[in-house]
């Protein structure tokens, strides 16, 4: 029915030459789907600049080809030139599936031009397969309660957004070598419809960015108020990491809502994750289930946080927490 339709694309989120992780994350499970299906993993690279270097590190990270597209124009990103040169490229090769970062711009990107190449969108994925020739796009449904599996059998191409930091990247292979073929699209001026005038950054530049960190000391509703994250901070010093949150600390104004963790916060993958005075609600899991190991302090031995971790401690955090940083303090 749709043999026409081949391969799986990436879309490469970069903005002056840097990629964000999430493209290079999603090189990862996507290779394992195009060997299933005996087709070619493509990365998509759209940039002013340096896209070459950029294509080569898609290349490193998992991709069979990448399609390059550079130009002046996509300096700054917009729905409008970034659209048309997806759609223009859709309409020329036919891919089976496009993957796009779930972040502020693939949440942009993707219904735009799921509209435009006329087919439709799994938003905010969280785990990806393929049955039978078709991508299965699971995604939380019903305030996390649920998981729900979606599948795009009628319509071609496949198209879903996937959450940062839920696949790990692939180690990159510095051997790797691929395709990159340079397409010439460029967008008018007139078409693009909004213009960048000035980017505001709105998070002050001592918040972390806990998507990044490799160590997380995550407190919840039990640290009991603002001052309560001193001691989960001294933690986080001592273990070269971060801190992050809860929703429902985020909520009682304790900490800002850039440090929560979970469905309506960020999703992290870190190598460890402490979570303090954190019941374990199904949306926090959400965001955090992906860490490498996960450590839960709790008074409550019946705390779902249990569920999830690896290692588990009952107890007062505020009597746990300060044993951990001296006994790390003195390594
Ligand atoms: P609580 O559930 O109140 O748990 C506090 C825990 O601390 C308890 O287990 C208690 O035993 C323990 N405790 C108390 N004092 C101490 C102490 N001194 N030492 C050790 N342990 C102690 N939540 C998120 O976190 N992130 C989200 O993104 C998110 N999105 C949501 C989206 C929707 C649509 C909905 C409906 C909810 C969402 N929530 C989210 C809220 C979520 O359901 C929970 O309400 C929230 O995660 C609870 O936060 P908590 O674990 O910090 O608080």
């Amino acid at each position: 029915m749709f043999e026409e339709y081949k391969n799986l694309w990436v879309y490469i989120e970069s903005s002056n030459g840097v990629a964000a992780n999430v493209g290079l994350e999603l090189l990862n499970p996507t290779r394992a789907l195009a060997d299933s299906v005996n087709e070619k993993l493509v990365a998509i690279v759209i940039d002013s600049k340096d896209t070459e270097a950029l294509a080569q590190t898609a290349i490193k990270y998992g991709a069979d080809e990448v399609i390059v597209v550079e130009g002046e124009e996509y300096a700054s990103y917009s729905t409008d030139a970034y659209t048309n040169v997806l759609n223009v490229l859709a309409e020329k090769y036919k891919p089976s599936a496009i993957f796009i970062g779930a972040t502020n711009r693939g949440r942009d990107l993707g219904p735009r031009l799921a509209a435009r190449v006329k087919t439709g969108l799994t938003a905010d994925c969280t785990s990806l397969a393929m049955d039978n020739g078709n991508i299965v796009w699971t995604r939380p449904a019903f305030g996390g309660n649920l998981m729900a599996n979606i599948l795009c059998p009628e319509h071609r191409p496949q198209l879903g957004t996937v959450r940062p930091g839920v696949f790990k990247k692939a180690e990159p292979d510095e051997h790797r070598v691929g395709n990159i073929i340079k397409e010439d699209i460029t967008t008018p001026l007139e078409m693009i419809r909004t213009k960048i005038v000035d980017i505001v950054t709105t998070v002050s530049s001592d918040v972390p960015n806990i998507e990044e960190a490799e160590i997380l000391v995550s407190g919840g509703a039990g640290v009991g108020g603002p001052e309560g994250y001193g001691v989960l901070k001294e933690l986080a010093l001592a273990m070269g990491g971060s801190i992050a949150a809860s929703r429902a600390a985020v909520d009682a104004g304790w900490i800002d809502h850039a440090y929560q963790v979970g469905q309506t916060g960020k999703t992290v993958g870190p190598k460890i994750y402490i979570a303090c005075g954190i019941s374990g609600a199904i949306q926090h899991v959400a965001g955090m289930s992906s860490a490498d190991v996960i450590i839960a302090i709790n008074k409550d031995p019946e705390a779902n946080i249990f569920k999830v971790a690896d290692y588990g401690i009952v107890g007062d955090l505020f009597e746990v927490v300060p044993i951990l940083t001296e006994e790390i303090k003195k390594r």
